[in-house]
């Protein structure tokens, strides 16, 4: 039996978060403000959708106290993500853009969060805490009028809320779903390339879940409009947060009732199906025709994973 506090979701890139986000705390203004004056605050800043860090020697540091903060510039929106045991984490998003990186001895460090996360410059659990602020703090960036009425809006409940005084509206922080699926048909699987990918790399089909949809019904449709084949049952695997800006992938197996490929080329450059040999000799560099696997960070890595290894799927 499968260890139950394995967490197939918390090995992707982003998808490890180990704050308590306090959520049935945040409607108290008196309690959100107190761990904002606490000694211990540490605070993640962001200028537009790029992270600032400290570089400390080999490391980078990606949290400021509140005296640090100040120095930088002004917030325009702080939201409360949450606390740990050394205390609570804030979110901070500048007015102003701060002090570029190379320009004399600021020891700061602009870097966007995939760079982040590709060249393994954090510990995974501050990656999703990273992840975490990028994706409120985009909402709050670009929802700063109601959509309702056009009035202004401000921020509530520790940010993770904006109310329009004008017509009684609350507006919520949203979170994209996406499918990402590995179709598979016994010991082969559907991988298929995007004209911007790394050269050589294929990966798992993904797509928008839209409105009213199941994510059976997306994963179906996708996997039918991408590459033409039918799909019959369709499980979960994991999920994983993508910042970018503020989607989640859920990624699932499939399975394949039907062969035939083909190709949508408004969306994909090629698909094909592979054997798991091929899936194994990725991961090991070693693949004939040059195929590669997506990075570790990505979800879909983890499910070619699976099924080269034959842990997944069960159909
Ligand atoms: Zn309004």
């Amino acid at each position: 039996m499968q260890n139950p506090t394995y967490d197939a979701s918390a090995l992707t890139g982003y998808g490890a978060n180990p704050l308590d986000r306090l959520a049935n705390h945040r409607d108290d203004p008196a309690f959100v403000a107190r761990l904002r004056e606490a000694q211990t605050v540490r605070h993640v800043v962001f200028t537009g959708d790029i992270p600032l860090l400290r570089q400390r020697g080999a490391a980078l540091d990606p949290f400021f106290g509140a005296r640090d903060l100040a120095a930088l510039g002004s917030a325009r929106e702080t939201v409360l993500l949450g606390q740990d045991d050394a205390g609570a984490i804030f979110a901070t998003l500048l007015e102003e853009a701060a002090p570029e990186s190379g320009e004399g001895d600021t020891g700061l460090v602009s870097l966007d969060l995939r760079s982040l996360a590709v060249q393994g410059l954090l510990p995974a659990p501050l990656l999703g805490v990273m992840a975490q602020a990028k994706s409120i703090l985009h909402w709050h960036a670009r929802h700063r009028f109601c959509a309702q009425c056009g009035a202004a809006t401000q921020a509530s409940s520790g940010g993770w809320k904006r109310l329009c005084a004008a017509c009684s509206a609350q507006h919520f922080p949203r979170t994209d779903p996406v499918v990402i699926m590995l179709v598979t048909d016994g010991d082969t699987c559907l991988v298929g390339r995007q004209p911007r990918f790394n050269p050589g790399m294929y990966s798992a089909l993904a797509g928008f879940i839209e409105p009213g949809e199941t994510v059976e019904a997306a994963v179906r449709r996708e996997v039918a409009e991408e590459a033409g084949v039918r799909v019959g049952a369709v499980a979960y695997h994991a999920s994983q947060p993508w910042p970018f800006p503020a989607s989640l992938m859920i990624g699932c197996f499939a399975q394949a009732l039907s062969r035939e490929i083909v190709v949508d080329t408004t969306e994909l450059e090629d698909a094909r199906w592979i054997s798991r040999t091929e899936v194994q000799a990725m991961f090991a560099g070693a693949h004939p025709g040059g195929l590669i696997a997506p990075a570790p960070i990505a979800i879909a890595h983890h499910l070619m994973r699976a099924f080269a290894e034959a842990r997944e799927p069960g159909f």
